[in-house]
């Protein structure tokens, strides 16, 4: 299926296999792979693979198959690592702490007093450690 796409994204780049990431699922009109700069061990996204922006111009049904998306992470990460919870979080604009303008859902395994607030600062995470965690969350999904 053809979607928009922007080629100075760094998802959109991810989407066409032009960049590396730890894939944790594809389908017809998403992708879900591991946040590079982990919150927590775990933190995964689920992004449209069509280049939209945000929330107010993303087709309704692309929304819903990512949020399908999203669950089905979710659900792998709460068997697999039986976080204390998961956030599901999804930023609009840079005033909403958005730093890539392609919509996507965090995935958000919650730890007890890990501090984590609703706009945080990027740290890289540890290479080995993120690829060691979307096996285990990979072999889990449904
Ligand atoms: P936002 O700030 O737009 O809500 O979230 C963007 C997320 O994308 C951040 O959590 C950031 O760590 C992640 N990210 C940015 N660049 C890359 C990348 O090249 N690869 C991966 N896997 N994640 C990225
Ligand atoms: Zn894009």
């Amino acid at each position: 299926m053809s979607h928009p796409t922007d080629e100075s994204c760094i998802f959109c780049k991810i989407v066409a296999g032009q960049l590396p990431c730890f894939k944790l699922l594809e389908d017809e009109t998403t992708i879900a792979f591991m946040d590079i700069n982990p919150v927590n061990p775990g933190h995964a996204l689920a992004v449209a693979k069509g280049h939209w922006p945000t929330v107010d111009v993303i087709p309704p049904d692309v929304l819903a198959d990512v949020a399908r998306t999203a669950q089905r992470v979710a659900k792998a990460a709460i068997a697999t690592l039986k976080p204390t919870g998961v956030n599901l979080l999804q930023a609009n604009g840079a005033g909403a702490g958005q730093s890539v303008p392609h919509l996507h859902v965090h995935i958000l395994p919650r730890r007890p007093d890990d501090g984590a607030t609703l706009n945080w600062t990027y740290r890289p995470g540890d290479r080995a450690e993120i690829e060691e965690i979307s096996r285990r969350l990979k072999a889990a999904l449904e």
